[in-house]
């Protein structure tokens, strides 16, 4: 039996955040990961400033490929609205392996199924024992399933459908472009570079309203390729794209019960206006292990809802061009 005062499953943002705080703190802490590091994770990858604050970083310190933008192009039902903002990309593959690999905390692969309360801890897989249970495990994490899945009835209103596609090619443009409300998807579509020849395309929408338009996200998929063709932005359309759901933000989870805690994706808090969930894993991951430290409490609840404020906001702390 492998022991730990903490284990957290997953080596997501909001499980990597987390064993960094706690490692900070001076606390026993293991990471279960079912995959090894780097992996690759479905997800556009654009990150606030504030998501660099709150790891202790500057952009010029993060030690790979991160793109900065310092405006953003919307496309509200075709009408083309040019943002001043600073915000940033990232490669997950390898955001989340430098994530996990500063938080200087052990990571075992393991794929977690089983875990029983006992003599006032958590047994996992018969294998692992600890105190402190932190679930990081994403959208089908096991914590929540085991521990969670009954106090909390995940909405299939908030429940988000994505496709992306990440590559290298010629890309032809270096700003930020997002489509929202395009051929009646009930979302936004969105292509974004990453520097060094990487970009990311993709295209997210509310699951239940795609399901009663009739159409598929494949389908606004293929006319979204298509017209980024069109317009010259690509040269060619990329085959397999890959998908995977989350939840956005919904009242009054439970997100602590006893010394079990779930964070990030687990919970379900990405922003219900832009689908950010990197933020909220991250800030939640930290809030989990100061609780676990004893000192605060535990309440992702009180995180923001919405990205939009945030980005006009960046935009106001950036010099004018012309002074
Ligand atoms: C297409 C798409 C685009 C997105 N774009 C953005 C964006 O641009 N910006 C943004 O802020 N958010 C974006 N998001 C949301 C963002 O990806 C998530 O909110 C974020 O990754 C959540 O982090 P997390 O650590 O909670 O979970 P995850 O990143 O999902 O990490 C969970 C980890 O747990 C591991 N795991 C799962 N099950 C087990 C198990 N049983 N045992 C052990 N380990 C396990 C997984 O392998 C994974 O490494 C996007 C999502 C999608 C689908």
């Amino acid at each position: 039996m492998i022991r730990s005062d903490i284990i957290i499953v997953g080596g997501g943002p909001s499980g990597s955040a987390c064993a960094w705080q706690l490692r900070k703190s001076g606390l026993d802490v293991v990471i279960l990961e079912k995959k090894t590091f780097p992996r690759a994770k479905v997800c556009a990858g654009w990150i606030t400033p504030k998501v660099l604050d709150l790891l202790g970083i500057t952009p010029e310190e993060y030690p790979y490929l991160l793109m900065q933008f310092n405006r953003i192009h919307f496309y509200l039902f075709g009408i083309h609205v040019p943002i001043r903002t600073r915000q940033y990309a990232v490669r997950r593959y390898e955001f989340d392996e430098w994530m996990v690999s500063r938080s200087q905390v052990p990571v075992f692969t393991h794929t977690v199924k089983n875990i029983v309360k006992a003599n006032g801890g958590y047994v996992i897989d018969n294998k692992y024992r600890c105190k402190y249970l932190v679930g990081a495990g994403g959208t089908h994490c096991p914590v929540f399933k085991i521990f969670f899945s009954t106090s909390n009835q995940r909405t299939g209103k908030a429940l988000i459908t994505a496709i992306e596609k990440e590559y290298r090619c010629d890309y032809l443009d270096k700003e930020c472009h997002l489509w929202f409300f395009d051929n009646g998807l009930p979302g936004y579509a969105w292509y974004l570079p990453k520097g060094n020849n990487w970009l990311n395309i993709g295209i997210g929408g509310k699951f239940i309203k795609l399901k009663s338009s009739g159409k598929t996200i494949l389908d606004h998929w293929h006319k979204f390729t298509k017209k980024l063709e069109q317009r010259s932005l690509i040269k060619n359309i990329p085959e397999n794209p890959r998908g995977h759901q989350y939840y956005l933000h919904q009242k009054k989870q439970t997100t602590r019960q006893d010394n079990a805690f779930i964070i990030g994706d687990a919970v379900g808090m990405a922003t219900i206006d832009m689908g950010e969930g990197i933020h909220a894993a991250v800030v939640s991951g930290l809030m989990a292990a100061k609780a676990i430290a004893g000192k605060k409490g535990y309440n992702p609840d009180s995180l923001s809802k919405f990205s939009l404020p945030g980005i006009f906001r960046a935009g106001k702390k950036i010099e004018p061009r012309n002074p």
